[in-house]
Order: structure tokens, then C-alpha cells, then sequence
């Protein structure tokens, strides 16, 4: 399989489907959900769902399931349209191939005649891969590939080279039709969201929690976000950078949902009845009881963090340890073995790097003491949070955050109070 990580539509003039050129149309290769037996047509189904919401706004699609593969059909397919839901599709998670494809009948004259045309535009030596999945084609794979082969050697006499060809068509034979394509743009793998229940991602304006958020959505959770602002006290910078992070992660679910909770005063309260060593450890304990208050009215079943071990002295395996007895929910933490490169790599990757990387005041630095203590003890902890009524302290920031939803298909935009009512 081809690795260019751009996909050409065969060149055509418009109006090809009419003319025998085959309909343009998405061919996506899915991943694990293929093992999935008995469960598959619910994944499945989750996976139809999550195709049509991110082709909002594209008009009238048409899903198709085949073994391992959906095929996308488009009312009015113009090259632009279809390679928008293309683009799209390469962020739908559980979806490991995108190919913009030709539609042919199962005729091996259509079939080359597209073929030939898919050269057109290019150089080079080139391979034919025809693969069958439906073996009653009178043709085997090889017979494919020879004959295609032959009729674009006799039509451009490029070189055929079969081990890393500088051009591949792939032909596949399905049940009704033959797909002809050229290029392929790597998806992102893993699993549909939603599959796997929900989440709510502890989201700073940092590196590290939109790159935990991408990978636990591509392992199937729907997550919702909750952002600490140092609000009274900061300006709304950070608030600013939590929104256009869940923005561009919207991409990878749609109808993201972000809470705003100002956490300002709570910080000073926490100064006046703490230890100024445990400063920072007691407010990622309060982010975390506030985080599972919230879940709880949400129907989330897991919260999840930005933490790598030892990235930051809040993050030794002893303040871990502490954080995660502030909270019975499970706390995942996926980047917990990543170096910061690789998530800068990731960041990147995903479109998050260079919005993490905008000025702001974050509400942790506020506070900062001269020393974090890297050893907090739990006891110690506890006797803040008895002395702060922390349980009490956390349903109350719960009731003052402020609900977002930042939409990459550019929808609306919504504000509204509270996240104390239970919603779905
Ligand atoms: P990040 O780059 O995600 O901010 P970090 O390396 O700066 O992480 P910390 O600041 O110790 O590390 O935060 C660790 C995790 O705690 C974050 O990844 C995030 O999940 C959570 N967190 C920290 N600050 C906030 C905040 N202001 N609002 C919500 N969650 C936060
Ligand atoms: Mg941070």
C-alpha cells in the first residue's frame, strides 16, 4: 500500500461517472474493529455515526459496510466535495486508510480503461495491485495486475517496477463493483469513538492534556474537557487557549462540550489552610474532586490527565500516588511513559503544538511555591482538605463552571451556567 500521505483523485474531466470513468468515491480501510466478532456490527454502526457526523454540512452520503472496509458515496460527487469527506474521514477515528477511489463495473475493459487514465499525470516507473474480494471474478489478482499492467506499459511505456514503484494503481474487486485507485492518506487508527463510554479530560492550555485527550478518543472514549482558569485573578488567556485546543480536538469527535471553572480563589483558599510546599499537590487533588463531581453529572466514568512520570515535580511516582487517592474514579494517564518529545511530536501531529505554545498565565503557576514538595504524604493532605471542607469546596466550583462548545465545523458557539444539572 502506497504511503504518500496525499491523496490524487484519477484525473478526469468533471462529469466522469457519465462518461465511464468510473463515480468518485472514499474507500476507507478500517483496523481493529475487523477482530471484533459478535460486537462488530455494533462498532460498526457507532462507526456510521461518527461518518456522518463528521461529513456534516457535505450534503447527502451514503454509507456502505463491507468486510473491513465502507465505502462512501456522494449524491452530487464533485472532485472537491469528495476529497473534503476524504480530508474529513482521515480524522474519524477507527479508520486506518483513506483513498479516493473510482467506482467501476465489474468489467475488465472499464476497469483498465480507468486504470490508464489514473496515470495520466505522472512519471516514473510504476506497479498494478489488484487484490480480490469477491473471488468469483473470472480474472485472478495476478491476471488483473498483468493485464492493467500491460495496457499502461503500451499506453506512456513507463518502466514497471514492482518492488517500491515511484507510482501504484490498486484495483480491488468487490461484490458489485471494482474500486481504482491511486494514493492513500494514513487515518488514525484505533477505535470509533464513543465505544468505549465517556470521559472528562483534565484540560490546562499545556502541551501534554490535548495529546491525553487525542489518544484516549482514538482508544474509543467520547470525552467532554474541564479547564481551571486563575480567573478572578488571571486574565482569560488561558480560557482562550483551552477553547481553540478543544476546537482543533473537536475535529477528532464532534460536540465537544468544555467547563470553565475559575479556580482563583479556591487557590487562595487552599494557600491559607495548607502547607506552602504541598501548595501544588493540593490543587490537582481539588482540580481532581472537582473533575469526579462533575463526571458523575456528566456520565463519565474516568478522568483523564496530561501526567508523564517525573516530567514535572508534581508528577513523581509519591505525588501520583496522592493524587490518585484524592478520587475513586479510575484516572487514566496516558502519556504516563512518553518523553516530551514524543508529545511534542504528537502535538504537532494532531494540530494542538502551536496553540499549547501561546502565551498565557496558567492558574497552577500562579501560586507556585519556592520549593514543590516531591514526597507529599497523604495524611498531610487530607488534613488540608479537612480544614478547606474540600468535598463541600469541589460541589460548589462544580456549580460556577461555564459551559463551551467549541465546534471545528464551525457551528455554534454556546455559553451556558453550570454543569450541576445530570445531561447526556
Ligand atoms: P500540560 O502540558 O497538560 O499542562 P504539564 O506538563 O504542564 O501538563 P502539570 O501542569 O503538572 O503538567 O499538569 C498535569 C496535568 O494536570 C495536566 O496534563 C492536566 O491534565 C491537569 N491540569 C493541570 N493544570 C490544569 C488546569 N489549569 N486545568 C485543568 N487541568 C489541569
Ligand atoms: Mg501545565
Amino acid at each position: 500500500m502506497s504511503a504518500t500521505p496525499q491523496t490524487t483523485a484519477v484525473a478526469e474531466p468533471a462529469g466522469g461517472a457519465a462518461r465511464g470513468l468510473g463515480e468518485l468515491c472514499v474507500l476507507m480501510k478500517l483496523g481493529e474493529i475487523v477482530l471484533k466478532g459478535s460486537n462488530r456490527q455494533l462498532f460498526e454502526r457507532r462507526l456510521h455515526n461518527n461518518i456522518r457526523a463528521a461529513a456534516r454540512g457535505l450534503g447527502e452520503i451514503r454509507i456502505s459496510q463491507r468486510k473491513g472496509v465502507i465505502v462512501i458515496r456522494m449524491d452530487d460527487a464533485s472532485d472537491l466535495r469528495v476529497a473534503e469527506l476524504g480530508e474529513r474521514m482521515t480524522n474519524v477515528m477507527g479508520v486506518v486508510w483513506v483513498h479516493l477511489v473510482r467506482r467501476v463495473p465489474k468489467d475488465i475493459d472499464a476497469v483498465t480503461e480507468v486504470a490508464v487514465r489514473s496515470m495520466g499525470d505522472r512519471h516514473g516507473s510504476f506497479a498494478v495491485r489488484a487484490r480480490r474480494r469477491d473471488k468469483r471474478f473470472p480474472l485472478s489478482s495476478s491476471e488483473i495486475a498483468i493485464h492493467v499492467g500491460s495496457a499502461i506499459k503500451d499506453a506512456y511505456d513507463y518502466p514497471v517496477r514492482l518492488k517500491r514503484p515511484d507510482n501504484t494503481v490498486f484495483i480491488e474487486v468487490d461484490k458489485d463493483e471494482v474500486f481504482v485507485f491511486t494514493d492513500g492518506m494514513p487515518g488514525q487508527g484505533g477505535l470509533p469513538v464513543g465505544m468505549s463510554g465517556r470521559g472528562l479530560v483534565l484540560m490546562s492550555g499545556g502541551i501534554d492534556s490535548p495529546v491525553a485527550a487525542h489518544r484516549m478518543m482514538r482508544r474509543g472514549l467520547k470525552v467532554d474537557y474541564l479547564h481551571f482558569s486563575g480567573m478572578p485573578f488571571t486574565g482569560p488567556e488561558s480560557i482562550y487557549k483551552a477553547y481553540s485546543l478543544v476546537r482543533q480536538l473537536d475535529r477528532y469527535q464532534s460536540g465537544s462540550r468544555l467547563f470553565v471553572v475559575p479556580f482563583g480563589k479556591a487557590q487562595q483558599q487552599i494557600k491559607s489552610a495548607g502547607i506552602e510546599r504541598l501548595q501544588i499537590v493540593a490543587q490537582r487533588r481539588l482540580m481532581l474532586k472537582t473533575a469526579e463531581a462533575m463526571a458523575d453529572n456528566l456520565g463519565a466514568e474516568t478522568l483523564v490527565t496530561g501526567d508523564a512520570l517525573g516530567q514535572v515535580s508534581s508528577q513523581t511516582l509519591t505525588n501520583i500516588t496522592a493524587l490518585d487517592d484524592a478520587v475513586d474514579l479510575p484516572i487514566m494517564r496516558p502519556l504516563i511513559g512518553m518523553d516530551k518529545t514524543e508529545i511534542m511530536d504528537q502535538a504537532r501531529r494532531i494540530g494542538t503544538l502551536a496553540i499549547s505554545e501561546l502565551p498565557d498565565e496558567d492558574c497552577c503557576t500562579m501560586l507556585t511555591p519556592r520549593q514543590v514538595e516531591t514526597a507529599a504524604k497523604i495524611p498531610d493532605l487530607r488534613q488540608i482538605e479537612k480544614r478547606l471542607d474540600a468535598e463541600e469546596l469541589a460541589e460548589y466550583l462544580v456549580s460556577t463552571a461555564q459551559l463551551h462548545k467549541p465546534s471545528f465545523l464551525g457551528a455554534e458557539s454556546m455559553q451556558e451556567q453550570g454543569a450541576g444539572s445530570r445531561e447526556q
